[in-house]
């Protein structure tokens, strides 16, 4: 499934990047980068990005938020004919969120090996008992978006080491004492 990204079109490659910019706003809130955002005929339906931590909520991944934003807006829980872009493969909640929501088509970025339910854990969208068939392709500028979700914990990475040797520096402090 992971095609090469010449078979996207250049609308698909369009709205990856700016699912790509929502990814971003994740990371300057410190949370994972992912981002997503819903087309119907050329045009935004909702958009979010993941933001668990500070929403306090295990269910704000950025295709749960975008559904939101795009059901509240078409006062419709269901959204046929729209497509979602995710900079990462959906998790098994939001495919099940997508499913019900009617999606018509769900690109994603890159795999997600350890969640993702599309093609990496599982292939939650090819059940036979769904009702719905939702059209999945991965692989849509799969290189940005990986390297999106790498720089972000690269860069926590050294927070983290820089926070330690901070702490063990400091006199006094009791997590100076700890290693
Ligand atoms: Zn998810």
């Amino acid at each position: 499934m992971t095609a090469p990204e010449s078979t996207f079109s250049p609308d698909d490659i369009h709205w990856m990047r700016h699912a790509l910019a929502l990814a971003q706003q994740a990371a300057d809130m410190q949370e994972v980068p992912v981002g997503a955002v819903i087309v119907r005929d050329g045009k935004i339906l909702g958009q979010g990005f993941n933001h668990p931590i500070s929403g306090c909520d295990p269910t704000a991944h950025a295709e749960i938020a975008a559904l939101r934003d795009a059901c509240s807006r078409e006062k419709n829980y269901r959204l046929p004919g729209a497509t979602l872009y995710v900079t990462i493969e959906p998790c098994a909640m939001c495919a099940g969120a997508l499913v019900h929501a009617r999606i018509d088509r769900v690109v994603f970025g890159a795999t997600e090996p350890k969640a993702g339910a599309a093609i990496s854990t599982q292939r939650f969208f090819e059940a036979p008992q769904l009702n719905h068939k939702v059209n999945v392709e991965g692989g849509c500028l799969e290189q940005d978006c990986r390297s999106a979700i790498s720089a972000f914990f690269q860069s926590r990475r050294e927070q983290q080491k820089k926070l330690k040797h901070r702490l063990r520096g400091e006199p006094g402090d009791a997590s100076a004492d700890e290693e």
